[in-house]
Formats: structure tokens, C-alpha cells, sequence
């Protein structure tokens, strides 16, 4: 599951929220370049590295995809991906909405949630709270989720975080109701590796 959105939006403290109530999901954890928030722990928010070493995974072949963003690289390790998919656990990103693009292309069975804050007010308002950008990147944040929202219509679901139990509950129906799907029984799974495989 992709949740993506906009930066402040409140992707983090949802998926947080999630994991501790669906502790057997994994979680893939990001490789960034940008520089470590106080609150962040290395290898638990995200892979926090050089410019030179992420380059070198990107020629590598290690990442699914790749991005920058506010100056800085993104990117979705494949290994994390690959495991998952091997265990037939569910798998939770955050990318930005490019990079949310570029994995539905790969793997059709992702499922793309936008999470938005209740308006742009609220948005810069929790970039504010969050004290963990300086007024300039707050600016190149907001100026990105303009862009990010005309994406919406490419996502199979949108959550408006307001209150944050009820976006929790949002998502989990999401879960609930994607794990039904008769396309996920192992059988359909297997099928679709294999015509991975063989593209
Ligand atoms: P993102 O991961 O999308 O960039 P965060 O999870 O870091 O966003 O949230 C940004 C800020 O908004 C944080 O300070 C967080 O505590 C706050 N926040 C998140 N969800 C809500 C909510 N539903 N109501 C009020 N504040 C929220
Ligand atoms: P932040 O700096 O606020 O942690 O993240 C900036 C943006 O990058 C957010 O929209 C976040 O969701 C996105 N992001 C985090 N990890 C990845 C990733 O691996 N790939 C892509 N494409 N975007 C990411």
C-alpha cells in the first residue's frame, strides 16, 4: 500500500499509527540524502546518506525508483520491495505522488491512497508545528503540493486528514477491503510474479 500526498499532509504519523496496530505489515524504509530531523532515527524513518553513496545504489540497480525532491534524493529500495512481495506481506511506502506513479507502473497490484490535509491552511500550519523545515523549504513544500494535488485523479483513494482517528480508520477499511480482493489470493499473486518474470 502507497500512501503518498504532500509533505506536512500527515503521512508519517498515520502510517506510525498503523504499524502499531498491524505490527506484521512491513514497512519500507527510504534512502534519502536530506539532512536527519532531530525526532529521526537512522534505518527507522530512513536510510539517511551521502549524495556520492546514493548515486552509487541508484547506478547499482538497488533502488524501484528514484526522486528529488526539494533538493534533495529519494529513493525506494528494491530489496525491501522484493522481500515483501517473496513473503506475501503487505508493504507500506510513502513516496511523493512521482514516485507512487512510477511503482503502480511496475507493480499493477500497489494500491495508491493520497492523503491531504483539510485545507492549505492546515497544511502550512503542520509544517509550521513540525519545526523541522526552515521557511524556505516550507515555501518549496507548499509550492510542490499544488503540483501533487492535480495528481489525485491517478490515486484509487484519497484520505482527508482531519481527525487523525478517523483518517486511521479510512486507511484501515482501505486494508480491509484490499485484502478481500480475489486478485490477492496467493494464487493471483503467484500468476502475477510470474508474468513479472517474464517481461
Ligand atoms: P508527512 O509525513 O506527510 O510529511 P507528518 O506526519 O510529519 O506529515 O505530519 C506533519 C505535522 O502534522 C506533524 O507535526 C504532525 O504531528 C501533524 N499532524 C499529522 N496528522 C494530524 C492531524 N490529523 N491533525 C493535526 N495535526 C496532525
Ligand atoms: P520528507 O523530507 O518530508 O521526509 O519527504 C519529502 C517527500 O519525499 C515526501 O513527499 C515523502 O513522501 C517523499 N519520499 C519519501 N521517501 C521517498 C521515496 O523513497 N521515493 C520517493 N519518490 N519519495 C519519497
Amino acid at each position: 500500500m502507497i500512501v503518498s500526498g504532500p509533505s506536512g499532509a500527515g503521512k508519517d504519523t498515520l502510517i506510525e499509527k498503523l504499524r502499531e496496530l498491524e505490527p506484521d505489515m512491513a514497512y519500507g524504509v527510504s534512502v534519502t540524502t536530506r539532512t536527519r530531523r532531530d525526532y529521526e532515527v537512522d534505518g527507522v524513518h530512513y536510510r539517511f546518506t551521502t549524495r556520492d553513496a546514493f548515486q552509487l545504489m541508484a547506478t547499482g540497480g538497488e533502488f524501484v525508483e528514484t526522486r528529488e525532491y526539494a533538493g534533495n534524493f529519494y529513493g525506494t529500495p528494491r530489496r525491501l520491495v522484493d522481500e515483501a512481495l517473496a513473503q506475501g506481506r503487505d508493504l507500506i511506502l510513502k513516496p511523493e505522488v512521482n514516485g507512487a506513479r512510477a511503482i503502480k507502473s511496475l507493480y499493477s497490484e500497489a494500491v495508491l491512497v493520497f492523503l491531504m490535509a483539510p485545507s492549505s491552511r492546515e497544511l502550512l500550519r503542520r509544517l509550521e508545528e513540525r519545526h523541522a523545515d526552515t521557511p524556505g523549504d516550507i515555501d518549496r513544500r507548499l509550492s510542490i503540493a499544488r503540483e501533487e494535488e492535480e495528481a489525485l485523479s491517478q490515486f484509487d483513494y484519497r484520505i482527508v486528514n482531519d481527525a487523525l482517528p478517523a483518517a486511521l480508520q479510512d486507511l484501515r477499511a482501505i486494508l480491509a477491503a484490499e485484502r478481500l480482493r480475489v486478485s490477492r489470493l496467493p494464487a493471483a499473486r503467484d500468476a502475477g510474479a510470474a508474468a513479472r518474470v517474464q517481461q
